[in-house]
């Protein structure tokens, strides 16, 4: 059995997604693939369709981060290096923050892609949203002014956040 065979072995259908079934680092499977730890659905996406372009996220339709099937893999464009992109909401500017004990933001936890729709589609105050999810007014406000914030840039954005410091490029 070669890399790729004993990759794919190590998969199970749940549903709709085909899950790795093997080790995982927040949520991603992992796989060791020419003495590199690769998330496995960047792995399963290079299998099928060679490299993944330098700067270039594998994102999920699916919201399953163990997934690996391909129908619901496609690749995002990252956010910081493009002007245009940060135009258009693709920035990862839209931190959420969870204050501390003080009051000041850690900045480290941030909008998931089904918050940013959800403050794109609401009706209510950017205020009340904002103290609903915990997060900063700017914040919801800027997400709710960039029109193209699609789900689909919300998770490459996301997505990009949780990129692996291993994970060549
Ligand atoms: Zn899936």
């Amino acid at each position: 059995m070669n890399t790729e065979q004993k990759f794919w072995s190590r998969t199970e259908w749940r549903g709709e997604c085909l899950e790795f079934q093997g080790a995982t680092v927040e949520g991603y499977g992992v796989f060791r693939f020419h003495s590199q730890s690769w998330k496995a659905h960047r792995l399963a996406w290079t299998f099928t369709h060679g490299q993944i372009p330098s700067g270039v996220c594998v994102c999920h339709h699916c919201d399953n981060r163990k997934c690996v099937n391909l129908a619901h893999l496609f690749l995002g464009t990252p956010a910081d290096n493009s002007a245009d992109m940060v135009a258009k909401g693709r920035s990862k500017a839209c931190r959420a923050y969870v204050p501390d004990v003080r009051g000041h933001a850690n900045g480290r936890s941030r909008l998931t892609p089904e918050q940013v729709m959800q403050i794109r589609t609401e009706h209510r105050t950017c205020k009340i949203i904002a103290e609903e999810m915990r997060v900063s007014r700017t914040c919801v406000e800027r997400c709710r002014a960039q029109k193209t914030y699609t789900r689909e840039a919300a998770e490459a954005a996301v997505e990009e956040d949780n990129a692996l410091p291993t994970d060549p490029e």
